[in-house]
């Protein structure tokens, strides 16, 4: 990928002369120090997001990935992917229309929400995305009452979860309904779920996805699409279930919605202490081998109603010779639910220092409200977003390279922290969160 072809005015620095992307967030944290606006901010390498894409189109030669732009909206993450030729699976008006404003033709996105608005059904037929996804009766009635002389180009979602998804044996009902309302049905399309890690799940969804296919074809369907959804953490199964279910000679086009898979790994996240407490245990009890008797409550200026909402396991703090204390990391909204993380022993922090947390791409800038008013949580491009890229503009000549297709780091190191201050004296440690 040459630079002539990176998004412009958006805040990208091509780093080069050994510089680092550590560098970019050292030199932000000192430049928002020095101006005492200690606001949360964001890098991105997307040297990263150019490696996810090598490696899918090495691992997975025959899937054509429509990146779901829910995980996370970034237009220089739609740019940069649209570069690269993916497509879109876009869940909203509001993410068709961010595609389409980008410069992605209507014939790369997908509609891909089994339940659609009629208002947003309406605009992208309007705009030429013409292929959506149902899961039931009626959502085709819905479709079918707008723009009758567009020609419609469904998928059946087969459920695979408690939200989605007709069930095989409501299959053949729905495709009767679709042919009576003389609506065209070209395909399948599943979505197992984020972060699958029993590839045996894929199987199983492409076996069912045969069993439509031939259910179709009795009914005068020619279904010519697989679209086997999000939720990547690895390849097995994936190709050998396609070729036996279906073979490049079956000349179904087979296409995938992968989210965080592109994007996890490619964003930091450095947030401040804004704030601290120290509450004194109230029993005696306590273990003397894992801390002393208080937990330390920290108050950060990002949190659950920011981007933070996806931080599900309780921590661990590793590698550092550090007392640790029992710690609650709170978001800065003044509710109750707005608690980062529990149990969470860490050393002691000092108001002002910086968090940093690593593979924070995904579900996280796209899920931000600003409940309080806070502008901290609308991450304005202005001042909290650089993007940045390192080797990206030169690896195309040596190929893709050979890593697996998987997220970079194992799900229990997902997410690290450490503080900047003790980091830049070498007293680093790393604390595993994990989604
Ligand atoms: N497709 C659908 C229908 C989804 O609901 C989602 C996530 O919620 C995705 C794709 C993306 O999933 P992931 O980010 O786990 O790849």
């Amino acid at each position: 990928m040459m630079p002539g072809s990176l998004p412009v005015n958006q805040n990208i620095e091509i780093l080069e002369n050994g510089k680092t992307v550590r560098d970019v967030i050292d030199s932000k944290i000192k430049e928002l120090d020095s101006a005492e606006n200690q606001q949360p901010f964001f890098v991105a390498n997307l040297d990263c997001v150019l490696k996810a894409h090598l490696r899918w189109t090495k691992n997975l030669p025959r899937v054509k990935p429509f990146y779901a732009v829910k995980c996370n909206d970034t237009p220089t993450v739609v740019s940069m992917l649209s570069a690269l030729g993916t497509g879109f699976d876009c869940a909203s008006k509001g993410e068709i229309q961010l595609a389409l404003s980008l410069g992605v033709t209507p014939d790369k996105i997908i509609y891909a929400n089994p339940t659609k608005p009629s208002y947003h059904i309406k605009y992208a037929a309007s705009q030429g995305v013409d292929t959506m996804t149902f899961d039931n009766e009626e959502e085709l009635l819905k479709i079918s009452s707008f723009h009758a002389q567009f020609l419609k180009r469904l998928t059946l979602e087969m459920l695979l979860s408690r939200l989605f998804g007709a069930t095989l044996s409501s299959a053949g009902k729905l495709l009767e309904r679709a042919a009576q309302l003389g609506l065209q049905v070209i395909g399948v399309s599943f979505h197992v779920g984020c972060l699958c890690t029993d590839s045996l799940t894929f199987k199983r969804a492409i076996a069912d996805s045969r069993h439509v296919f031939d259910m179709a074809k009795s009914l005068g369907f020619k279904m010519s699409l697989l679209d086997i959804g999000g939720g990547f953490s690895g390849t097995d199964f994936i190709n050998e279930s396609l070729d036996e279910f279906f073979p490049s000679e079956s000349g179904v086009r087979i296409i995938a919605e992968p989210g965080r898979y592109f994007v996890e790994s490619a964003f930091t996240l450095a947030v401040n202490v804004i704030a601290k407490r120290t509450v004194m245990n109230e029993t005696e009890d306590y273990n003397t081998e894992s801390g002393p008797d208080r937990t330390m409550e920290y108050y950060i200026n990002d949190g659950v109603f920011g981007s933070l909402s996806s931080v599900l396991n309780f921590p661990e703090a590793v590698g550092s010779s550090e007392l640790k204390y029992k710690s609650v990391i709170w978001g800065p909204t003044c509710d109750s639910l707005d608690k980062v993380l529990e149990n969470y022993w860490i050393p002691e922090l000092r108001v002002g220092d910086w968090l940093l947390m690593d593979n924070a791409g995904a579900y996280t800038l796209s899920i931000c409200s600003d409940f309080n008013n806070l502008k901290e949580h609308s991450f304005t491009f202005q001042h909290l977003l650089t993007l940045t890229t390192d080797s990206c503009v030169h690896t195309t000549s040596t190929g893709p390279d050979p890593l697996k297709l998987c997220v970079d780091q194992p799900a229990n190191e997902r997410f690290y922290a450490h503080n900047v201050k003790n980091y830049e004296n070498n007293a680093k440690y790393n604390i595993n969160i994990g989604l």
